[in-house]
């Protein structure tokens, strides 16, 4: 087992994960960064994308992860997001309902300010089914 460190992941209804890990893999706004133990501090802006932790017992855990932060010290990573989930829960219909959405929306003559919003929810939904589709125990 490699060395590990804390990660905690937090949204505004729950703390989603608090556990040792040995690595954690985010999309950054400027592309994927991987944390190990012993990362120089520093802090990150996320995007929407898959989270994947390898958790002190080496088991791999992805999930779906909406923009947010990253904070990284000597020997603790807190992420902090608007939203995160599991495979499992993941709602596909509602996910598809939102991504219909977000692409009607997108259609739509729109301020730079409503074109980014939807650009969000679309990229939010379609991680959500990536991730549900690709991780989810049912097809596993
Ligand atoms: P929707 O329009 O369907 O609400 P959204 O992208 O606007 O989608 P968020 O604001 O990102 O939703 O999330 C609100 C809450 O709902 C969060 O707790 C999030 O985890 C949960 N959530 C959103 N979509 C899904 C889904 N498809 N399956 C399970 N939970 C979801």
């Amino acid at each position: 087992m490699g060395k590990t460190f804390h990660l905690s992941v937090l949204t505004p209804e729950h703390e989603f994960y608090s556990g040792a890990v040995e690595t954690v893999r985010v999309a950054a706004t400027d592309g994927e960064v991987c944390i190990l133990a012993g990362h120089a501090p520093t802090v990150y802006a996320l995007a929407e994308g898959e989270l994947t932790l390898r958790d002190d017992t080496g088991r791999t855990r992805w999930a779906a992860a909406s923009d947010g932060f990253l904070t990284v010290t000597q020997d603790r990573a807190v992420m902090m997001l608007q939203s995160a989930e599991w495979p499992e829960d993941i709602d596909r219909v509602r996910a598809e309902r939102a991504e219909r959405r977000a692409k009607e929306a997108l259609l739509q003559k729109q301020d730079r300010q409503s074109y980014m919003m939807n650009q969000a929810m679309l990229l939010r939904a379609m991680t959500r089914l990536s991730v549900s589709s690709k991780h989810s125990v049912n097809n596993q």
